[in-house]
């Protein structure tokens, strides 16, 4: 039987065998890291390392790292009104934000609003190309600023779906002038283009293990220094993570997370160049073979990595299940709840027709995606795209 061929990496990417080796042999460790005899203290080091590793891949200090079960809990942390200066002080810098700003393509664990009351969150409009609207959200910001409203706004590095890289260091002046902080979730495009803490402007920059090549389940949030301070952890309990997170530490998945994060951080350069061009080879292949067909965001920057097309007449459902029948792994751009097929909200907000989103099909790549797999695509995607087209024309194929 031919090997399957993985393209969804923004779902999830394959274990590295580094990360597997790191987090195997974590797993075989017995200490706990808030010991202080020699079993704790080497279990211990094991997390610090990683949390250079980790912090070496966003350009920010270990010491404002911390380890989260996932982008989602780094998100929720993130997300808190109870977000204050560290020094304390008697100004309303001591109030809980009263608003929080997101954009309207962000993630679902995003879009959920955290710790703020529904009713305390605003959505920022986006642009037809993908791109946060930084004039509508210089409006915004001017009207909370006019009701002497500081809010968090959160804004992702690059987009889940389309890949479109957001304006996030130009949103960052914007968001400071405006007296707000700034959360960053940078889970799909740290590790995949240049992601450094102080070069965006992040205040608050969330990651997640899986995405890069780590185990599931792991994340951090990271701050860009020690100016803020959670006043209010998510998970209360014990002093671990300096007593931002609490509970015994997920010490494989940190540790495959910071081999992972190392190994992202070497290749960068080399592994994004790889990856677009693959890219751009799958969407040159299908604009040949389909004229029609549609690249969402493709007149802004995109992630190297991510394809969102769409063929008028085809239903993403149909293809992606013909696609995995033929061996080739990708994903839908549209969420499926209650058994009706909802467009994305991403090409929602981008204003695209629902009946074109619904085609929305995401191709995603890795470092180790190959020529061979692209072409693989490619033939698959001819043979079968003609019996979709036919089948929704309601000709027999
Ligand atoms: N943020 C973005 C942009 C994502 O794509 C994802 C996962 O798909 C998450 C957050 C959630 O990360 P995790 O799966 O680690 O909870």
């Amino acid at each position: 039987m031919a090997e399957r061929i993985y393209l969804d990496w923004n779902a999830t990417a394959p274990l590295r065998p580094q990360a597997l080796a790191a987090a195997a042999e974590a797993l075989e460790a017995c200490g706990n890291p808030s010991s202080v005899h020699a079993e704790g203290r080497a279990v211990r080091r094991r997390i610090e390392e990683a949390r250079e590793q980790v912090a070496a891949l966003v350009g920010a200090e270990p010491r404002n790292v911390v380890f989260t079960s996932g982008g989602t809990e780094a998100n929720m942390t993130a997300l808190c009104p109870n977000l204050v200066p560290a020094s304390p002080g008697n100004g309303p810098e001591m109030r809980p934000r009263a608003c929080l700003v997101v954009s309207a393509i962000e993630h679902p664990s995003v879009l959920a609003g955290g710790r703020f009351a529904r009713n305390a969150v605003e959505m920022a409009p986006v642009g037809p190309d993908g791109r946060c609207d930084l004039a509508a959200l210089g409006r915004q910001l001017a009207a909370l600023a006019q009701k002497g409203v500081r809010p968090l706004v959160s804004i992702m590095l690059a987009n889940n779906e389309t890949g479109v890289v957001q304006p996030v260091s130009q949103a960052a002046g914007l968001v400071h002038e405006a007296g707000g902080v700034l959360h960053v979730d940078a889970v799909q495009g740290a590790g995949r283009i240049a992601c450094n803490i102080n070069d965006l402007g992040a205040d608050l920059l969330s990651l997640s293990g899986h995405k890069i090549g780590g185990p599931k389940g792991v994340g951090a949030l990271i701050k860009r220094d020690q100016a803020l301070h959670f006043a209010d952890p998510l998970v209360k309990g014990g002093g671990q993570e300096r007593g931002a997170r609490a509970g015994t530490e997920n010490v494989p998945g940190i540790a495959g997370f910071g081999a992972a994060a190392a190994l992202a951080r070497q290749a960068l350069a080399e592994d994004s160049a790889r990856m677009r061009a693959l890219r751009d080879r799958l969407e040159a292949g299908l604009k040949a073979m389909m004229p029609e067909a549609i690249v969402f965001g493709a007149e802004a920057e995109r992630l190297p990595n991510t394809t969102l097309f769409a063929v008028p007449g085809i239903k993403a459902e149909t293809a992606v299940i013909a696609l995995d029948l033929d061996g080739i792994a990708v994903s839908s751009g549209a969420a499926c709840s209650s058994g009706k097929v909802q467009p994305s909200h991403v090409l929602e907000a981008m204003g695209v027709a629902p009946p074109l989103a619904r085609g929305a099909i995401r191709a995603s790549l890795g470092p180790t995606t190959t020529e061979f797999e692209v072409d693989r695509f490619l033939d698959a995607w001819l043979r079968l795209s003609k019996t979709l087209l036919k089948e929704s024309r309601g000709i027999a194929a």
